[in-house]
């Protein structure tokens, strides 16, 4: 335990770390490597969702290509048939074959890295951050229009295959309630009910969904709870970091954390260099709950993974229009559009923070009002 704590000290603060230097972010990737490797040690068969390397491995895999043969090239093939890229039936050889390339190329397009094909460091570090454990779905890539895609860039949502969401009438309400059983203890009954509640008034501000939490777990509509290790549902959680939460797509409304996580909800009070804002993850899983699957875009709320001590709970745009065309918009809504598209033109993203969300309190009733009419 030692040397756990004594890798832990070794991250670089948080300054130094935003200014996406790659030796910093390997670095700080390797670290927790080592140290969940640590804690992992006992465990005989090897965990999918942690890719195991040392600094020494890096070179090698970087410059593989196909045809090679290298030791620990079958991890990654775990790994990404563990996220949907390969196929389950794989023998998982340490061969870099076509499958494997391609696997690489369809990974590195959904998340929005560049495309090389190639273990490249960009995509090895990418594989060791902290993620959500629903498997990504693969885009079938239709014959694209180059010319708008180039301009229309903001469509990176993606659905579940079917395209499934709550098929209740318009506008809708569901409730939820969280597991008085399945509980952590470094935060308080308080602060998770108000984290998730924030998390689930962003999505309601902009779709004709409202959230109600309910005292009543077991008729809840989505049920929450924190859940170590294997907890029956064929997801098994990893412990520290690697897979943070998952949940079900429409209409199970299940989200599930892990319970080894040290999650937060003020970074000033939970010190620990592998703290995680519950209400970031806790926004994304309630994306997946609405029928939403992880988008490619590393500012949106639905891309897969978030560092630690990092937050990301402010819908993006594509979160917004995936939402909004699988619901329709909050009718309070629709007067913001042209604000916000003007924001995209000018190339700053939209967010929604504190003060949209009050306006939308604002008019609510005047909302709902004219949704009946
Ligand atoms: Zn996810
Ligand atoms: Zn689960």
């Amino acid at each position: 335990m030692e040397a756990f704590f004594l890798f832990l000290f070794s991250v670089p603060p948080k300054k130094e770390r935003t200014n996406h230097n790659m030796f910093l972010s390997l670095r700080y990737s390797f670290t927790f490597l080592f140290s969940t490797l640590l804690l992992t040690l006992s465990s005989s068969s090897p965990l999918a969702t942690k890719i195991s390397i040392t600094n020494h491995d890096i070179h090698s895999f970087s410059n593989a290509g196909r045809g090679n043969n290298i030791t620990g090239i079958s991890q990654f093939k775990r790994y990404l048939s563990r996220f949907g890229y390969i196929k389950n039936n794989d023998t998982f050889s340490n061969e870099f074959d076509a499958n494997f390339e391609s696997a690489i190329i369809k990974y590195q397009r959904n998340l929005g890295l560049q495309v090389t094909g190639k273990l490249d460091s960009n995509t090895v570090s990418q594989m060791i951050t902290p993620r959500c454990g629903v498997p990504d779905t693969t885009k079938t890539h239709h014959h694209h229009n180059h010319h708008q895609n180039r301009i229309h860039n903001t469509t990176n949502f993606v659905y579940f295959p079917g395209k499934p969401r709550w098929s209740r009438d318009m506008p809708m309400t569901l409730t939820y309630g969280f597991s008085s059983d399945y509980m952590i203890h470094n935060l308080s009954i308080r602060e998770i009910r108000e984290a998730f509640k924030r998390a689930f008034t962003r999505w309601s501000s902009v779709i004709p969904v409202s959230f109600v939490e309910s005292e009543d777990y077991g008729f809840a509509d989505i049920k929450i709870g924190f859940y170590s290790g294997d907890h029956g549902d064929g997801e098994p959680f990893d412990g520290v970091l690697g897979v943070l939460a998952h949940s079900f797509s429409p209409e199970i409304g299940r989200l599930h954390l892990d319970a080894a996580e040290t999650w937060a909800v003020d970074f000033d009070v939970t010190k620990s260099e592998v703290a995680i804002d519950l209400e970031s993850v806790a926004t994304h899983e309630i994306g997946h709950l609405l029928g939403l699957s992880h988008s490619s875009l590393k500012e949106a709320v639905m891309y897969p993974s978030l560092r630690p001590r990092d937050k990301r709970a402010d819908l993006n745009i594509d979160d917004i229009k995936g939402v909004q065309s699988l619901y329709g918009s909050n009718p309070n809504f629709r007067s913001q559009w042209s604000s916000l598209e003007s924001d995209i033109s000018t190339n700053h993203g939209a967010k929604f923070g504190v003060d949209t969300f009050r306006f939308s309190m604002i008019g609510s009733i005047i909302a709902i009002a004219l949704y009946y009419i």
